[in-house]
């Protein structure tokens, strides 16, 4: 009999993580409540497969805590500061998110978890990290975001030697028992603070991946916030801290000497003080940050044992996911990058920094960031800009005040079709040898439903070019 046999569950959010959660629960003889804020017809959809196998649902009133609630299961995205939850807290009601609910679910002889946070290649290195684990005949899975759910990688019927796992500062909000086998912060820049309320609060929840790992913490030696993360967690004893730089290696640092990526912290012969684990030019893009992704999926997959041959080719058979500087075509010579996932201002000097000129397409939702330290970091580089979107405004003035001299096209409107109206007017500005870069440093939701559809806008219009 499962511990939540006659429980009454509360589970706030419909939607990818709530659905799931409360069918489960449900299952294991629950008494489950979903409660949701939104009453539209997804949702009602939603309720309607849920209440017909006995689950109760509240729609349109996400506030309330049901009465006799014993615990609550939240979509990972629901704010900490929901009057929920201040219910909940004086109630004395404990607060679980979907990671925190897979974990206490898994089996006991189930998978370790290979853990990856960061505000940006969280998904690029979870997948890198699942194809070398691959590589290495083990069974896994890159579970989180994309790919496989972590309650069907927990439950499923599938048998796992070690899940690749994807999570978020708000999953880490919520999962405070998780304990990783090894887990990597990748890096630390101001995102979605409007959520966590501070950049300490977020990097506190971010920080929490490395809580009780047993083999290694991974940080970044060029963000030293990842590094003073490690240093604050409490870890079982003999885990070791193991830095990925993209310099030479130190002692316990994974690192590139003369295009080679080489290994100083796990060496199998002690004979000698590194290991060689692949060539920059076997990562896909060989772009610098990515090649800083590859490096950190290499020290959990090493820290997990995994033999360097297998890196190299874990490596050489992954292909990054859609619209992460992705080659569109070269028309004229120039070349089209379609880096849509760079929806915030460090995702975007990442790619930026990888080309040069660059005639940059940008704008969108800026979610309260600010654009000075990108422009400044990348005008030297810029060929122009093309601004689109709500908050363009934003990155033209600061255009103007670190690169005055850098031609700007402002489109003045936010429907769809402006995509093409953009590659055109960055066609004009660019040269042949230049690269044309969508990275919008912005959220999409203002022009488009996801970064997926601004993506294949760019592509699409892109094609239109060379026809
Ligand atoms: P996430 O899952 O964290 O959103 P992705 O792997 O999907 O990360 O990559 C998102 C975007 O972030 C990419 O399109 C790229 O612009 C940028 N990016 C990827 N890796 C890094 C990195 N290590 N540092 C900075 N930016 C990165």
């Amino acid at each position: 009999p499962s511990e939540f046999r006659g429980k009454h569950i509360t589970v706030a959010g419909l939607g990818v993580s709530g659905v799931p959660a409360a069918k489960v629960l449900h299952g294991l003889g629950a008494h489950v409540t979903v409660v949701n804020d939104g009453d539209d017809e997804r949702a009602r959809a939603q309720a309607a497969e849920l209440e017909q196998l006995g689950v109760t649902v509240r729609l349109g009133d996400g506030a309330t805590l049901p009465e006799g609630t014993d615990l609550i299961v939240t979509a990972p995205g629901w704010k900490p500061d929901k009057p929920l939850f201040a219910a909940a807290e004086r109630a004395g009601v404990p607060v679980w998110g979907d990671v925190e609910l897979a974990w206490r679910l898994r089996r006991p002889d189930s998978a370790p978890w290979l853990a990856v946070t960061g505000t940006n290649g969280k998904t690029t290195t979870v997948q890198m990290l699942a194809s070398i684990l691959e590589a290495a005949g083990l069974r896994t899975a890159a579970v989180g975001n994309i790919g496989v759910s972590l309650l069907d990688a927990v439950l499923g019927e599938e048998e796992y030697d070690v899940l690749a796992v994807e999570l978020s500062s708000y999953q880490l909000h919520w999962a405070p028992s998780l304990r990783a086998h090894s887990a990597v912060v990748l890096n630390l820049a101001p995102d979605h603070l409007d959520w966590h309320g501070s950049l300490q609060a977020y990097a506190a929840d971010k920080g929490r991946i490395y809580e009780g790992n047993r083999v290694a913490c991974v940080y970044n030696v060029a963000d030293k916030a990842t590094e003073d993360l490690v240093r604050e967690a409490d870890v079982e004893e003999g885990c070791r801290a193991v830095g990925f730089t993209l310099g030479t290696p130190g002692p316990s640092q994974l690192g590139v000497v003369e295009g080679i990526l080489v290994d100083r912290a796990f060496v199998e012969d002690r004979y000698r003080s590194a290991q060689e684990l692949a060539e920059v030019s076997d990562v896909n893009p060989p772009a610098p940050h990515n090649v800083a992704n590859a490096l950190a999926a290499a020290a959990l997959a090493r820290a997990f044992g995994v033999p360097a041959t297998a890196v190299r080719d874990g490596l050489r058979a992954f292909t990054p996911d859609a619209h992460r500087i992705a080659h569109v075509a070269d028309v004229d010579g120039v070349a089209y990058v379609d880096d849509s996932k760079a929806t915030n201002t460090h995702a975007a000097e990442a790619s930026l920094a990888a080309y040069e000129p660059v005639v940059w397409i940008a704008g969108g939702l800026a979610k309260g960031a600010t654009f000075d330290e990108l422009v400044a970091g990348a005008a030297k580089r810029l060929r122009g800009a093309v601004l689109i979107g709500r908050d363009r405004a934003l990155i033209r003035e600061a255009l103007a005040r670190h690169a005055p001299e850098v031609p700007v096209v402002d489109l003045d409107r936010t429907d769809t079709g402006a995509m093409l109206q953009a590659v055109q007017e960055a066609r004009r500005l660019a040269r042949p040898g230049d690269t044309v870069l969508l990275a919008p440093a912005c959220a999409s939701m203002d022009m488009f439903a996801n970064y997926n559809r601004r993506g294949e806008a760019f592509a699409q219009a892109v094609r239109e070019l060379g026809a």
